[in-house]
């Protein structure tokens, strides 16, 4: 099958033929219809190296865990009556199945969990990819593949607002206008909050998430954030997002928070940061974090495309085949106006 091939750091991935995968026997193979392109994804290949604090992505592997496609094998112990031709998505991390926490739905906290991407099992940017049967979703007939391929950028954002602890009437600032600061503008808008606001150091980044239920932008580069943020809701932030996940993002973030705010951090910085735990400890500000999702925010994601309740496709601002895949990932390496690029294998 083709597949885009990551080699080491600064060589553009390449597309080549590599071994089908065949299906353990609780596995599904999955026909890879859609495969988005994942900021973390940018960042392994990128940064692969020991001081970096990220896994090593060995020469070979193949990236990618946000897809969805048609089931086209089923492994002869497989459960949930799975048929060929399903249309399914599927959490990227493959789980033992009977584990406490695979049983609650946290396959990524499995301790013999089998991840995505590295040299155990290829990822989706690829014509098929394997998936545990435990670990997939069916897609109802109107939620689209590149909707399904949505599914985890969605939950990673619905995650985070559960996370916060989101009250409908919260005031919410977003920092960073990116895939998952768009994800949890829209889960916000879901939840009911009343001022959802989105900085950005890039203007036209932090607008973009107007269209996905915040309700106003701040350009982080010549605007006071707080001073701004104040004109629009009348007092700071109930609930903070650091959605950029750099150093120095937390305490931005804590600035921001109130006495008694909520501050939730979703951007994953890999590298030791300061912040000041005086300023958190004056105000008592509840600081959370969050990792992945569980199952049942992939469910709750599919039902929310299913029944219409959110409206994710604008995400989705450019497609490309393997001739041009590539060449699409080294360009989302610099700063662009794209949200999701979706590959479509087919
Ligand atoms: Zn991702
Ligand atoms: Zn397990």
């Amino acid at each position: 099958m083709k597949a885009a091939v990551f080699h080491r750091s600064g060589l553009p991935l390449s597309i080549e033929n590599i071994a089908d995968p065949e299906p353990g026997p609780n596995d599904l193979i999955l026909k890879v219809c859609a495969c988005g392109i994942c900021g973390t994804d940018l960042h392994w290949s990128e940064v692969n190296n020991e001081e970096s604090g990220w896994r090593d992505l060995h020469p070979g592997s193949v990236m990618g865990h946000e897809f969805a496609g048609e089931v086209v094998a089923i492994g002869r112990e497989a459960k949930g009556g799975w048929k060929i031709g399903d249309r399914v998505c599927a959490m990227p991390q493959m789980g033992c199945a009977i584990c406490p926490d695979c049983l609650a739905g946290r396959p990524h906290r499995c301790p013999n969990v089998i991840g995505r991407g590295g040299q155990d099992n290829p990822g989706a940017y690829s014509e098929y990819t394997r998936i545990g049967a435990r670990e997939t979703l069916h897609l109802p007939e109107n939620v689209s593949f590149q909707e399904g391929a949505l599914v985890e950028p969605l939950a990673v954002g619905l995650h985070a607002a559960k996370r916060a602890r989101l009250k409908p009437g919260d005031t919410v600032l977003i920092i960073g206008g990116g895939p998952v600061g768009l994800s949890v503008a829209l889960w916000c808008a879901f939840f009911g909050a009343r001022h959802i606001v989105v900085s950005d150091l890039v203007m036209a980044r932090a607008e973009q998430a107007t269209r996905f239920g915040a309700t106003a932008a701040i350009d982080a580069s010549k605007e006071n954030v707080a001073e701004r943020f104040n004109q629009i809701a009348g007092a700071a932030p109930t609930v903070v997002f650091d959605a950029v996940g750099v150093p120095g993002s937390m305490q931005i973030a804590i600035d921001h928070a109130p006495v008694y705010g909520r501050v939730v951090v979703v951007g994953l910085c890999m590298v030791a940061d300061n912040f000041k735990p005086a300023e958190a400890v004056i105000k008592e500000v509840d600081i959370a974090f969050c990792f992945c999702y569980e199952r049942v925010d992939f469910d709750m994601a599919v039902d929310m495309l299913a029944q219409g309740r959110i409206d994710a496709a604008g995400l989705v601002t450019h497609t490309v085949g393997f001739d041009d895949f590539s060449a699409a990932f080294e360009a989302l390496k610099k700063p662009s106006d794209q949200i999701k690029v979706m590959l479509a294998p087919a």
